[in-house]
């Protein structure tokens, strides 16, 4: 099959890279000429803008870091929407809002193009690994689609509903893991300060009711999970900064709801300020650095 794929950073290209892998012939786009040679060195065909990538594609997959990327790179005059195909269904799998991809959608549909979200978690090791999941908005039809092809870069693909319900289950699932990582660290640090062993609070805590993957996966105290980015120093993993572009996007989600987001409000501001002390690029986890003596 002929794909665009477009953003070939962190996730983007050990996402293109499987779909190399699977025998596909791939399209790429990005304004980082690296990230192009490198997916090129193992088979990929660089294209000129996001249109010549659609132009003749089947199917077209960006990977961008936020909403005004994602604008850009459909509806620029080279964008996608110029060069594709009526008929072709696009995919977005980055994290951006509801709105903005539904609002995409309608433009895309205008000329016949199926356009949805289909964010992803798993992370850079899990799109190396081909263990996504993909949280997938659209149609039955759309999504029957465009499953095969998901399905050969990730493990769990799951779908949510209308357009825009993916990024409405990402938000909500990330709004929680921040909250519950900051639980996790307060309970820990909590836990050192008044004397007891962390590896004995972390055992009690994972076979006891404060257990989620926070603590149990993903602990913030170094030493107690060997594959965590606690214990390698906080490299590696889900920068804070992403952490705080998620919980910036639920929080405006929520306003649009007249929602109230107590916690994620709060959990916010904590990733906030860990950004605001220069540290939006460790893993999120080291936001246990604040409560730490
Ligand atoms: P990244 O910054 O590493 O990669 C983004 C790529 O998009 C870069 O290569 C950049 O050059 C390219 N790009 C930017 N503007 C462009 C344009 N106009 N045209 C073409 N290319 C352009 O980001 P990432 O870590 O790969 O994340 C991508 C998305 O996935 C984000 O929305 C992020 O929130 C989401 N996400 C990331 C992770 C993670 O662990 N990194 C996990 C889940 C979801």
């Amino acid at each position: 099959m002929n794909i665009a794929f477009i953003g070939l950073g962190n996730m983007g290209a050990p996402m293109a890279c499987n779909l190399l892998k699977a025998g596909h012939r791939v399209h790429l786009f990005d304004i980082d000429k690296n990230a192009l040679a490198e997916l090129a060195s193992q088979g990929g065909q660089i294209s000129e803008s996001p249109a010549q990538a659609a132009q003749g594609s089947e199917l077209v997959i960006t990977m961008l870091p936020a909403a005004a990327h994602v604008r850009r790179v459909y509806l620029d005059d080279n964008g996608v929407l110029a060069g594709i195909q009526p008929g072709t269904p696009a995919i977005d799998c980055s994290t951006i809002d509801p709105q903005t991809i539904r609002e995409l959608a309608d433009i895309a549909a205008a000329q016949g193009v199926t356009l949805s979200d289909a964010p992803v978690s798993g992370g850079t090791a899990g799109a190396r690994a081909a263990t996504l999941t993909f949280m997938a908005g659209g149609s039955s039809e759309h999504f029957e689609r465009i499953k095969p092809v998901l399905a050969q870069m990730g493990r769990n693909i799951v779908h949510c509903g209308d357009t825009g319900t993916g990024q409405i289950a990402k938000l909500c699932n990330n709004l929680l893991l921040g909250i519950s990582m900051i639980g996790v660290a307060e309970a820990m640090a909590l836990g050192d300060a008044l004397g007891i062993d962390t590896q004995v609070l972390a055992g009690v805590i994972n076979s006891s009711t404060g257990s989620c993957w926070s603590s149990q996966s993903y602990n913030p105290w170094p030493g107690i999970v060997d594959t965590a980015p606690a214990s390698r120093g906080y490299s590696g993993g889900f920068a804070a900064d992403l952490m705080l572009k998620d919980l910036g996007l639920a929080a405006q989600a929520a306003r649009s709801a007249h929602q109230p987001v107590m916690l994620g409000a709060l959990a916010e501001q904590l990733f906030q300020a860990m950004s605001q002390r220069g540290e939006g690029g460790l893993d999120f986890s080291a936001i246990i650095q604040a409560y730490r003596r």
